[in-house]
């Protein structure tokens, strides 16, 4: 082998933001405000912010591999802490405010973080949390004195940057450096975490770019509903700067109302989210009769979208969907769908009904239960495993976790149930542990919520496994109807009977006020199976 004369520059997070102020000094990242109102400063502004920041770490005595924990909501003092926390080879541990208070206090004490920065809002929460955190963790509020409470004794973050250089000369990290860590929500077991490095934020940066190229660019301005406290909010806080993208952050507003006026008022032009948060902007803008102006398209991921709801977005208001897949432990996008501008609306809903085709870096393969690779034909399916570079090697200090998780060529196990086609469409039938076995045949449980949610007075569906004496398991779906809707369960199954076999259609209907979620936004199978037990019975 001949090695190339090539420079060995690493790949640098902090070289991001540096470039989006030297090329995009002028592009914008505009913040609804936690004290309220909206906060609006431009990329060249936030570098000279970060590098305050980084500044003022240093004084705090961070050193490089330290973890340094988050509890704050999409905003630009959130993606300050990025830079500054990597930049200077520390690590920037974001926390899901929304996990159960035990969870958070395991996660922090397992990272062993030790500052904590936070928004106003989660005050009470880390008042309640103190005695069970880490003795030494220092505590940081993320506003300004005129904004802390008297009895609050936590540093205060604007004083932190106050009367720093706006210039910091970053160090050189070799690229594998950590620089993120997340833990994954898992509804088994203890949270387990993905570190993330500053290399394989830019590559998935990179890759999510050329995977989605109608959300990025200098005419774009995108929002990310998906939060920086999950999973670096899908990548966008590298991805925008790096193409010049305006970032609009919601802050902690995300219901439908408040989703329409900031993206009216911002003119957002895309935006990021689980399908639950496009359920309620769905509600406002029928409500109102329009979308928002500028509003070209949505990348809806994180749990399958209903063909109903991309319908409605495409056909209602013009707006082109993107679905896309990916998981904690893939940085997270793995797969995206390619619309073709040539495509009409109803080729367009048919590409975004599957997960879509990789993005550049992700290999995947399926296997059956003796792990045997199944050809990519839209009919075979298993268990999908994928590798690449932003794809983790192993669980952050959890080798029972990490021993799992790979096969013996070393590709990580996802989980998910999937078939994959001759074109490269990813299709997720189901998490493994939630496909429904009935009489030795599988029942796809997403197939199920999708022919259940495309019935006209049904707002969400979720679909389980209950046990059955004859065909070992039966499929309960649970359905949530629009207000003052009025149906009855023949009306549903006779509905799910034009998509779906005899056999597959469940036995029961389960009218719900409401399905319960997890912490990211997906509907929490666990507690579905407790809240519905009474139907398992007879
Ligand atoms: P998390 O690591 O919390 O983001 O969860 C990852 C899991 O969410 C995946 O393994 C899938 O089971 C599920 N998921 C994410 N995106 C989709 C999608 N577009 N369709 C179906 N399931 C999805």
């Amino acid at each position: 082998m001949l090695t190339g004369l090539m420079m060995d520059r690493p790949l640098s997070i902090p070289d991001v933001i540096e470039y989006a102020a030297d090329v995009h000094p002028d592009r914008r990242v505009v913040s609804s405000a936690v004290e309220g109102g909206i906060h609006s400063y431009t990329y060249a502004q936030a570098r000279d912010r970060i590098s305050q920041l980084a500044h003022g770490l240093g004084k705090l005595g961070v050193q490089p591999g330290d973890r340094v924990a988050t509890l704050a909501w999409n905003g630009y003092r959130h993606l300050e802490l990025y830079y500054a926390i990597s930049g200077i080879g520390a690590v920037c541990h974001t926390i899901n405010p929304r996990l159960f208070p035990d969870q958070i206090a395991w996660i922090v004490n397992h990272a062993q973080d030790g500052i904590l920065f936070f928004d106003l809002t989660f005050l009470p929460l880390v008042k309640a949390l103190r005695p069970r955190l880490p003795k030494g963790l220092r505590l940081v509020l993320m506003t300004d004195r005129a904004h802390c409470p008297d009895d609050c004794d936590a540093l205060i973050y604007e004083e932190l940057l106050s009367g720093h250089p706006t210039r910091f000369d970053w160090p050189t990290l070799p690229e594998n450096t950590a620089s993120s860590l997340c833990y994954t929500s898992g509804t088994t077991g203890d949270p387990k975490g993905a570190l993330y490095s500053h290399r394989s934020s830019l590559m998935h940066a990179f890759s999510i770019i050329l995977g989605a190229p109608q959300s990025f660019g200098r005419t774009q301005r995108i929002l990310p509903v998906v939060p920086l406290f999950h999973v670096n909010a899908w990548g966008l806080p590298f991805s925008a700067p790096l193409s010049g993208t305006e970032l609009v952050f919601p802050g902690p507003r995300l219901d439908g109302a408040s989703l329409f006026d900031l993206m009216q008022s911002e003119g957002v032009t895309a935006a990021w989210g689980v399908p639950t948060v496009w359920a309620g902007l769905i509600e406002e803008m029928r409500k109102r009769g329009k979308k928002p102006d500028a509003l070209h398209s949505l990348l809806i991921g994180g749990s399958a979208v209903a063909p109903a709801m991309i319908r409605a977005l495409e056909t209602e208001f013009g707006i082109t969907v993107l679905h896309g897949w990916g998981m904690t432990e893939m940085s997270p996008v793995g797969t995206v769908t390619r619309p073709d501008p040539s495509q009409d609306i109803e080729g367009r809903i048919a590409t975004s009904i599957p997960q879509g085709k990789r993005i550049f870096g992700i290999d995947m393969k399926i296997v059956d239960d003796a792990g045997v690779r199944q050809p990519h034909d839209g009919v075979a399916f298993g268990e999908l495993l994928v590798r690449g570079p932003a794809v983790i090697s192993g669980y952050y200090n959890d080798d029972a976790a990490t021993a799992k998780a790979f096969d013996d060529e070393g590709w990580f196990r996802t989980g998910d149930v999937a078939k994959i086609s001759a074109a490269g469409d990813l299709v997720i039938v189901d998490r493994t542990k939630d496909l429904i076995k009935s009489g030795g045949e599988w029942i796809s449980s997403i197939e199920l919520e999708n022919s259940a949610s495309s019935h006209p007075s049904v707002t969400i569906a979720a679909a389980i496994a209950v046990p059955h004496p004859k065909w070992d398991e039966r499929p309960l779906v649970a359905v949530v109807l629009k207000p003052g809707a009025m149906v009855t369960q023949s009306e549903i199954l006779d509905h799910m009977a034009k998509t779906m076999a005899k056999w597959q259609l469940p036995d029961e209907i389960a009218f719900v006020e409401a399905i319960p979620m997890t912490a990211t936004g997906k509907v929490s199978k666990k507690d579905l199976r407790e809240q519905l037990k009474s139907h398992f019975v007879g």
